[in-house]
């Protein structure tokens, strides 16, 4: 095995091949998920006009505390039919429009109704239960930038400033292969020695979370033809993502089959456990990962290295990964050369956050890492991490 690259430089090695895509524009319906590639700017006010943040009375502070006639009730999207005049109160419900002459509105559940008149028992102040036009943004300004993902908020803020499309980055295409003889469609009967295949749905799932647009080959046998054909199809993605066949047996094509179909190797292998057999590379535009075969090896390399890069690629400002911190339930053995990615389970405390790893640690139990929802780094090193030791670790959520 070639010399391991730490983490953090390997990650560098890919973020540096990262050509971003190109933009498109989208309606936003279809935009969740997408990179914004050029901030996207208000078409209106928000609100457009003064607006009543309460059911009530709209009035002028001055007359209050006092008893006013009730000359008009001002209905969402609906004006006023008149300016509101010295002395007089309108009824308003929430979202109308403030009339012009009344500098605050008093909460139905602050006033007395009779007939045609309303009492106000407590002094109103100027600007009360109202929301200045533009006070959430006014028109032109950036409502989201570029680099922002485009989540449920920022989809609606879109929306609601007046935006009926987005200019976004080009979804990634993302091809996804498996490799292995061994591997058996769920639902077919198992034949000695076969398993099943785990990792094309796998990636799958973690990379149209990434906004993958995702195409799932057929399973490759570890033969050199049936090796030659897929990957050569694969290649023309923007990302090709392989999992098995990169490790040193004699049935592992992937890497030179890669090579002699013109994929430059920029490194193979990573100071990481799981996932220390890691090959990437690229070809032309086109970036190639080769993911071990273990299901959580092919788990915690998609995690650090597929997802920043389908984010880096769509032009996203903090591709990540993104750690966040909490505290080890128990304490753990660290690995003298490799940074090891522990799976555990977080569980909210008194005193933050805790993580607890779950008992099966080896790459290929992925039932155990089923039931975690973190990734804790053990950075590599000597001894141990003692229990309530603070740690970082990526949420698998
Ligand atoms: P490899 O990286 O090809 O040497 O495979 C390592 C281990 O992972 C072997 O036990 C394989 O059977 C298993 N494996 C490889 N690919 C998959 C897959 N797609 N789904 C489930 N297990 C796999
Ligand atoms: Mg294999």
């Amino acid at each position: 095995m070639a010399e391991l690259l730490s983490l953090a430089e390997a990650q560098a090695r890919v973020l540096e091949r990262v050509t971003p895509l190109p933009a498109e524009t989208v309606p936003i319906a279809e935009a969740a998920g997408r990179v914004v590639a050029e901030d996207a700017r208000a078409a209106v006010d928000l609100p457009p006009f003064p607006s009543s943040a309460m059911d009530g009375f709209a009035l002028r502070a001055g007359d209050t505390p006092g008893r006013l006639p009730v000359v008009a009730r001002i209905a969402a999207g609906v004006p006023a039919p008149r300016p509101l005049d010295a002395g007089e109160a309108m009824a308003i419900a929430t979202g109308g429009v403030v009339p012009d002459g009344a500098d605050a509105v008093v909460p139905i559940e602050y006033v007395v109704e009779h007939d045609n008149e309303v009492e106000i028992p407590e002094a109103a102040a100027q600007a009360d239960n109202i929301r200045p036009r533009g006070g959430d943004v006014r028109a032109g300004e950036v409502v989201v930038a570029a680099g922002a993902r485009l989540g449920p908020a920022q989809i609606a803020a879109l929306a609601a400033s007046g935006l009926d499309r987005v200019v976004t980055a080009r979804r990634p295409r993302v091809a996804v292969l498996s490799t292995g003889t061994e591997l058996r469609r769920p639902g077919e009967p198992l034949g000695p020695g076969e398993v099943y295949e785990a990792n094309g749905v796998l990636l799958a799932t973690a990379l149209a979370s990434a906004g993958a647009d995702l195409e799932v080959l057929p399973t490759a046998p570890d033969d050199e033809l049936s090796h030659r054909a897929a990957l050569e199809r694969a290649l023309e993605a923007d990302v090709l993502v392989t999992s098995g066949g990169v490790s040193v047996g004699q049935h592992d094509l992937v890497r030179r089959i890669l090579g002699e179909l013109g994929v430059e190797e920029v490194f193979w292998g990573v100071a990481v456990k799981p996932g220390k057999p890691l090959a990437f590379g690229v070809r032309g535009a086109t970036l190639v990962f080769g993911l071990p075969g273990n299901p959580v090896s092919s788990l915690v390399g998609c995690e650090l290295f597929v997802r920043p890069a389908l984010l880096a690629l769509q032009g996203a400002s903090t591709p990540g990964p993104v750690f966040a911190e909490g505290r080890l339930a128990a304490g753990v053995r660290r690995n003298a050369h490799r940074d090891e990615f522990l799976r555990a389970r977080t569980r909210a405390s008194d005193d933050g956050l805790v993580l607890e790893p779950v008992t099966g640690q080896e790459s290929h139990m992925i039932v155990r890492a089923a039931t975690a929802d973190a990734l804790v780094l053990a950075p590599r090193g000597e001894g141990e991490l003692a229990a309530g030791e603070t740690v970082r670790y990526l949420s698998l959520a």
